[in-house]
């Protein structure tokens, strides 16, 4: 088990290491809009614009709220938390991983769909190491759809679906799909098929551990409705609130 919460820990370091890059550009664009605003904002004062002046005060507090948020939320991912389970709401967790790949995600220039949940959904799990595991999947749709050539596969799609005592967790892309060799190697630790080292290889085989872990099920495989793509499914066991 403490073998397993390191790989979890270095994998999650892993993913932040080559999420930097784009959390340091999220950092710097309202960085950049502050130093303006308030430069802004003393000339505005010497010449008695009041008015304006506040505008942009209120402008500034909200970007460093925003600041304050995506900070708070990278040191509550990269903490060496415990992963005591816990209920979960499924939309937040959807939500904190999407604000994680959002710079990846512009990069690419996909557009990620996340149909609405009910803010009460929730699974057994750590919130956490659930948002890992979202990270590593929609990383990965993302990362697929970079090889798809047409502009209007350009679409993740990230869907919710209870089933009676259990949640599904669909992340579902319109990349290539996975190839009849990598199929059977999806989730062995440090099977990558991308270059540069722009793969550890790591993300499936800890998202397994993890789901595991939480008594879930994590599957693979290439979607089945002519339309090409993979999509990975995560179910975990709902938790039924009592009325
Ligand atoms: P990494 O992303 O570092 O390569 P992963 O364990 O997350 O490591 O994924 C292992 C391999 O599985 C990837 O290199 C890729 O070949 C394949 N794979 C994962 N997700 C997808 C996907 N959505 N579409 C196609 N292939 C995928």
């Amino acid at each position: 088990r403490e073998t397993r919460d390191a790989a979890v820990q270095a994998g999650k370091l892993a993913v932040l290491g080559q999420m930097a890059a784009g959390i340091t550009h999220e950092l710097n664009q309202p960085l950049t809009a502050l130093t303006t605003l308030s430069d802004n904002a003393n000339q505005l004062a010497e010449r008695g614009r009041i008015d304006e002046v506040r505008s942009n005060l209120t402008h500034i507090s909200r970007l460093a709220e925003r600041m304050g948020r995506i900070v708070s939320h990278i040191k509550a991912f990269s903490r060496k938390g415990d992963a005591a389970r816990a209920a979960v709401s499924v939309d937040e967790a959807i939500r904190q991983a999407l604000m994680l790949v959002e710079s990846r995600r512009r990069q690419v220039g996909v557009t990620v769909v996340a149909a609405p949940v009910p803010a009460d959904l929730a699974v057994w799990a750590n919130a956490v190491r659930l948002e890992q595991v979202l990270v590593n999947l929609i990383r990965n749709a993302i990362d697929a759809t970079a090889e798809a050539p047409a502009a209007e596969s350009a679409i993740v799609r990230v869907s919710v679906q209870p089933i009676e005592k259990w949640v599904r967790i669909t992340v579902r892309d319109f990349g290539p799909g996975i190839p009849a060799d990598v199929l059977p190697r999806l989730f062995e630790p440090f099977f990558t098929t991308k270059v540069d080292g722009q793969g550890l290889g790591l993300g499936l085989a800890i998202s397994l551990a993890i789901i595991e872990d939480f008594g879930g099920r994590l599957t693979g495989h290439n979607a089945q409705d002519g339309n090409g793509g993979a999509q990975f499914i995560i179910e975990l066991e709902r938790v039924v609130k009592p009325h």
